[in-house]
């Protein structure tokens, strides 16, 4: 029970500003729906009612912005909710990037890694109305990135949430299985950002 969402954290949460693309939501939502079945989503909903937030699940669009502090919330609730160890949000990190169909076409775009890597900058700013993503260092031959996250500070379950999120993204421009994400910075740690060192093999 400790792990409960509570009112205090949510009323935190609701006062950082910044917005997100739906899709991003609705990825989530999948995956509660994967993981938990029809019994989570409803469970998910009676516990946004219970924390107050007046947010309809149904209702989201893919390319309408709604407040990040209500997708973390989700996170938050989805853990509570299926019973997530760290590695568990790690995967449901993985899992937002095999359900978006945005990201299936844009990889598809990107020519190469290296590309790619230049572009995620921009792909952060088409999903994200504030923060930034920043490609610091890609090296094809000692085979490591580096990108940093700035401006962005809700919830240390999302640094998990994120590592996930650009392994699967790593895997899918690298087109390896060896591959590793850690984060070595992160402003829980009083860094000034978070950053992540992607390495393949
Ligand atoms: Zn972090």
């Amino acid at each position: 029970m400790e792990d409960r969402l509570s009112q205090k954290e949510v009323r935190r949460l609701m006062k950082i500003s910044g917005n997100v693309k739906g899709s991003v939501i609705l990825a989530d939502i999948d995956y509660v729906k994967i993981k938990g079945g029809e019994g989570a989503v409803k469970k998910l909903k009676k516990r946004m009612k219970e924390i107050r937030i007046k947010f309809e699940l149904e209702k989201v669009k893919p390319m309408e912005m709604y407040p990040e502090a209500i997708s973390v919330i989700i996170v938050l609730l989805a853990k509570e909710i299926l019973g997530l160890d760290e590695k568990g949000v790690f995967d449901m990190g993985k899992a937002a990037v095999k359900l978006s169909f945005f990201i299936k076409i844009l990889t598809r775009y990107f020519i190469s890694p290296k590309r790619c890597f230049e572009e995620s900058p921009r792909y952060w700013a088409k999903h994200f109305d504030f923060g930034e993503l920043e490609a610091v260092e890609f090296d094809e031959i000692e085979k490591y990135a580096v990108i940093r996250i700035r401006g962005y500070k809700f919830h240390p379950i999302m640094c998990q949430y994120h590592r996930g999120y650009f392994l699967q993204i790593a895997q899918l421009v690298l087109g390896k299985k060896e591959i590793s994400v850690e984060e070595t910075k992160c402003v829980f740690r009083n860094d000034a950002y978070h950053e992540y060192v992607i390495s393949w093999k």
